[in-house]
């Protein structure tokens, strides 16, 4: 499996990015080996600001290349959360010189993901996540705000990657981002259900 990862989809956290609005999705990918299923995260030394994303999580149910936005909803059944571990500092690194961000963004460990939730049971237009860190609300988000929706983001990178059955698609975090630091306790919320924990170490 693998897993895609949408950045800036969201306006208020491409702002504190200082980043400019996307006028189609930004997309990079982690392996399978970014992915961490409840168990507890270790701070890896090579970063001095690791930052926490939480996101909106498609998992694909079926394969499909060139999918028609129209059709889109049809290829992915559940939406979970997850968090895209960044290395800001190396993130920055890496943007000043052009080049890629997988040393940021794809290192092992790094796509946190809690439990799913069938789409049937949301609406899909108004889903409410938030992050809390040792109790303490540090971001909020609604897929209202996304400027590329789940479908529009199943249509675009389905032209460039054939979409596999248990692909995960990171849909973007809202604003907010920050450090976690060793003895952090996160724990992801959708629509105020808890389907996320997790311990840095
Ligand atoms: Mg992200």
């Amino acid at each position: 499996m693998k897993i895609i990862c949408i950045g800036r989809n969201y306006a208020e956290h491409a702002k504190e990015m200082k980043a400019e609005l996307p006028k189609e999705p930004v997309f990079f990918m982690k392996p399978d080996t970014a992915l961490l299923k409840e168990e507890d995260f270790y701070l890896p030394d090579f970063t001095k600001d690791l930052h926490h994303e939480i996101e909106l999580v498609l998992k694909i149910s079926k394969a499909g290349k060139h999918i028609e936005e129209q059709f889109a909803h049809k290829y992915y059944e559940e939406i979970g959360l997850g968090i895209d571990f960044t290395a800001r500092d190396i993130q920055a690194k890496c943007k000043e010189k052009g080049l890629p961000w997988e040393k940021a963004k794809a290192f092992d460990n790094s796509a946190p993901i809690g439990k799913f939730v069938k789409k049937s049971e949301l609406d899909l237009n108004n889903i409410a996540f938030e992050l809390k860190i040792n109790g303490e609300t540090r971001q909020m988000g609604s897929s209202k705000d996304l400027i590329f929706s789940f479908d529009k983001v199943i249509a675009y990178v389905s032209q460039f990657v054939t979409l596999k059955v248990g692909d995960l698609i990171y849909t973007g975090t809202p604003e907010g981002v920050g450090q976690v630091h060793i003895g952090d306790a996160l724990e992801g919320f959708m629509n105020g259900q808890n389907l996320l924990q997790l311990k840095v170490k």
